[in-house]
């Protein structure tokens, strides 16, 4: 029997980050960035006014109700050639380039032109008080100066992120690959959830929750579909997980020391495979192994040990292979009744409240592997550490907030 500790050291080093690739940054967000980007230019490109109103000299309107010469007129998106002089202006709109000469601008509600801008330039402005030097103008190279690195290698893009990659021309960027996870399904009881239920049948469950925590991790997933306790049929499934490149098969069920479980042999005939008794609960047996080289991760069936063990094992090693930073955050949490073990790890399914900067957990309910209600209830999964057996209310334990 291996603890969970054990079980991860044997696992997590057969799981390595995966290679590179160029993506559109429309589709970057989320994806691991693999190479540093480094600014080829200045953003803003060129110093700008950040008000509609006149650029002047700060040195020329130190005194109120100062008038002077309007010479011209910047929209943005054109460049000025005009060079403002002493008593001159410029009027100019949002985002226009600062013309030769002026270092200030006065916005327009701070002129005698009133709340808006008129349509015909005037020929006049008076500026009804003295500016602070330079107001209203962003300096060339104000946000990101060129030859900054901008975004490091191994940072989750953001959308901010996107912006800053558009705003520097880079249409492209190197991500990390998205691990291809195949999802395997396995158990002659088990129906399509389109199939209407018949005798002794029950919907998969475990491929859509396991599908949707592959998502969640940034994985693509590869459908098996539901196999039969057969070798025939578990063969042809992983056949389509090999020729699909996957970098993961992921199987639910069939790894018990149940009778018609075949998954054991296939794998056997195909690869390797290793059958473990992981000393936690819920979800005790664990297969590991390789399908022609792929690293194969066997779950428990029942639909709490499946989603409980996926996120101790195969969520940090999906991790991994997605260049995300797999290490996970536990918190702490105070008991508000007493809970007890038979000495394995356990996983608990609770709910918890924040008072005073402190959590407070509390079951959710049955905690039987079978009830998946337990897990749509919970915030978080509060662990009992191995060994402990009697955890009375008021004990502080860790937990792993959803
Ligand atoms: P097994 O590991 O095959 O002994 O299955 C353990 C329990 O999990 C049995 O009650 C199965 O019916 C159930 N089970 C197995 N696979 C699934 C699945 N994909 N969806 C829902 N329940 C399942
Ligand atoms: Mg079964």
């Amino acid at each position: 029997m291996y603890s969970v500790d054990e079980a991860l050291a044997k696992i997590l080093p057969e799981f390595k980050q995966l290679s590179a690739r160029q993506v559109a940054i429309s589709h970057a967000a989320g994806r691991v960035l693999a190479a540093d980007v480094t600014a080829a230019i200045d953003l803003p490109p060129f110093t700008n006014s950040s008000m509609d109103g006149y650029a002047v000299r700060a040195a020329d309107v130190q005194a109120a109700n100062t008038i002077l010469t309007v010479i011209g007129d910047i929209a943005a998106g054109t460049f000025p050639t005009q060079i403002v002089g002493t008593g001159q202006a410029m009027r100019i709109m949002t985002g226009a380039p600062m013309p030769e000469g002026a270092d200030t601008v006065v916005p327009i509600e701070d002129t005698d032109g009133g709340d808006r801008m008129a349509s015909t330039l005037p020929t006049t402005v008076r500026v009804n008080h003295a500016p602070e030097a330079g107001a209203y103008v962003r300096p060339i190279g104000e946000d990101i100066q060129s030859g900054q690195v901008v975004l490091r290698a191994g940072r989750v893009l953001r959308p901010a992120d996107i912006g800053v990659l558009a705003g520097l021309g880079i249409a492209h960027v190197t991500v990390i690959r998205r691990p291809k996870i195949a999802l395997l399904s396995t158990g002659d009881e088990l129906l399509n959830v389109t199939d209407p239920l018949t005798p002794g049948k029950i919907h998969d469950t475990n491929g859509y929750t396991l599908s949707a925590l592959v998502r969640a991790l940034g994985g693509s997933v590869i459908r098996l579909g539901i196999a039969h306790d057969t070798v025939a049929d578990v063969q042809r499934h992983l056949d389509r997980a090999i020729s699909h490149g996957a970098h993961l098969i992921l199987s639910s069920a069939g790894v018990s020391v149940g009778a018609f479980d075949v998954v054991k042999s296939v794998i056997e005939s195909m690869g390797a495979i290793d059958f473990w008794k992981v000393n936690m609960r819920p979800g005790k047996p664990l297969a590991f192994g390789q399908v022609q080289g792929i690293p194969f991760i066997g779950l428990p069936g029942n639909p709490v040990s499946a989603m409980v063990t996926f996120d101790v094992f195969v969520r940090p090693a999906i991790l991994k292979l997605g260049g995300h930073s797999w290490e996970v955050p536990y918190d702490e949490a105070i008991t508000t009744e007493p809970f007890s073990s038979d000495g394995r790890r356990t996983y608990l399914r609770v709910q918890v409240d924040r008072r005073d900067g402190d959590l407070f957990a509390r079951s959710t309910g049955s905690q039987s592997s079978g009830v998946l209600t337990s897990l749509v209830n919970a915030d978080g999964l509060l662990i009992i550490p191995d060994g402990m057996t009697d955890v009375p209310a008021g004990t502080r334990l860790p937990i792993r907030l959803f």
